[in-house]
């Protein structure tokens, strides 16, 4: 993989996926500007090769809408006060301004582009935007930590215009060392809390995760292949009955490998996929025909809330029920709100996932945190592969490539 200190930026356009999402008193005035000097290495770097940055990032929520308020106009001003250089902008982050902006850029120059989300097409990861934004640049730079598990325009998609030249930039790069560190020497018990919609996806991180860690944690959708697996009544459940073989050679790996299975013994069950629906609560074995289990259950909340707990070191990838609905959601906030109790009494944690991410956002957990550093607390917020390489694609999560990098 290129990094930033062996790539030779020399006659290079750089663009560059940063997060100038910076807070900003009434009058746009930057109240606090962590985010913009925590770019300035890679910037910095980008010119002092002796080529040019056209930088890209978000700014509050605008919704898709052009809204003055939130132009990154302010903060472009800002930045060149921290680069101690004119910092150039355009009023839009493509079309004729952004072309012709970064088509003159001349080498050392720093070129800001409109906020991102001024176009729907950023967060529904549009690809002729993406390309759009592409054709910009000659090199990728993905810098922003904070946005990287979207799958947004700027970072995964965009990326893939960048077939040979792309990397992270500095900030990116010291995060993911930082987990890599922790992960290639956790502190114990090392407790993986997997769930989501199916096993066929993350077959691999769970393989992956048996040689690794003490506690295994499995719920939402994937958890009923293992409860049928075992020989349990599943119901109207999503199953994937060509990978009860795999489920039962996990099953039998972890025992082989001391690593400790939980599996749900309890669910809450619906009699339709829908908000709406009747529900009820059983046994995780004994769902009735017709019926199916859309969250864990309240013995199983105890069971993985006490494996959290004792746990110095978490990783968690995959909601524990249908989340989306508020009938089904309890079993994903208990799991969010015991892996935010761990990590306040010092456990590393590693949320990742979109849906993940998204879960702990949806709850409000800890929001502030994630805003202000794309952390959480002690605990590494990472989704998404952003410019990681050729071995993922869009859907894969970093925690797998993490863990890839670390068994490879
Ligand atoms: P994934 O993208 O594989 O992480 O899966 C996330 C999706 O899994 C979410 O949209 C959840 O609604 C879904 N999910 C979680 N639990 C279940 C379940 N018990 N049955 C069906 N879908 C589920």
């Amino acid at each position: 993989m290129i990094t930033m200190d062996s790539f030779d930026f020399k006659g290079k356009k750089a663009l560059v996926r940063v997060d100038l999402n910076v807070p900003q008193d009434a009058n746009g005035k930057v109240t606090d500007d962590t985010r913009a000097r925590a770019i300035v290495r890679t910037v910095n770097k980008i010119t002092g090769d002796g080529g040019s940055a056209i930088l890209m990032s978000h700014l509050g929520r605008p919704k898709g809408k052009v809204n003055p308020a939130m132009s990154l106009k302010p903060i472009a001003d800002h930045l060149s006060g921290l680069l101690g250089k004119p910092v150039l902008f355009a009023m839009d982050c493509t079309g004729p301004d952004a072309k012709a902006k970064s088509g003159a850029l001349q080498p050392g120059e720093v070129l800001v582009l409109e906020n991102l989300r001024f176009h729907p097409e950023e967060e529904a990861g549009d690809e002729a935007f993406s390309k759009s934004l592409s054709e910009l640049g000659d090199v990728y730079v993905n810098d922003a930590f904070g946005t990287a598990h979207r799958a947004h325009a700027s970072t995964t998609i965009v990326a893939k215009f960048f077939p040979t030249v792309k990397l992270f930039g500095y900030l990116m790069q010291a995060e993911i060392d930082s987990v890599g560190k922790v992960l290639g020497n956790p502190q114990r018990p090392m407790t993986a809390i997997v769930g989501g919609s199916k096993v066929s996806s993350k077959i691999e991180v769970l393989q992956n995760l048996i040689g690794k860690c003490d506690e295994l944690i499995i719920g939402g959708g994937m958890a009923n292949t293992f409860v049928k697996a075992m020989g349990g009544q599943t119901g109207a459940s999503l199953v994937e009955e060509d990978l009860l073989e795999t489920a039962r050679s996990i099953i039998a790996e972890a025992k082989a490998k001391g690593v400790k299975l939980h599996i749900p013994t309890d669910a809450v069950v619906a009699d339709a996929f829908a908000e709406t629906a009747n529900t009820d609560q059983c046994e995780a074995n004994a769902v009735p025909d017709g019926w199916m289990a859309l969250d864990i259950g309240p013995k199983s909340v105890e069971a993985f809330r006490a494996a959290v707990l004792r746990s110095k070191t978490l990783l968690w990838n995959g909601p524990m029920g249908v989340f989306e609905m508020k009938p089904f959601q309890q079993g994903t906030v208990a799991i969010a709100q015991s892996v935010a109790e761990a990590t306040s009494h010092g456990a590393f944690s590693l949320v990742g996932g979109g849906d993940s991410v998204a879960a702990v956002n949806q709850f409000g957990l800890a929001e502030d945190q994630l805003r202000e550093h794309g952390r959480w607390g002690d605990a590494g917020i990472l989704g998404g592969q952003g410019a990681a390489g050729d071995r993922c694609d869009s859907r894969v999560d970093p925690i797998i490539s993490q863990l890839t990098w670390l068994s490879g």
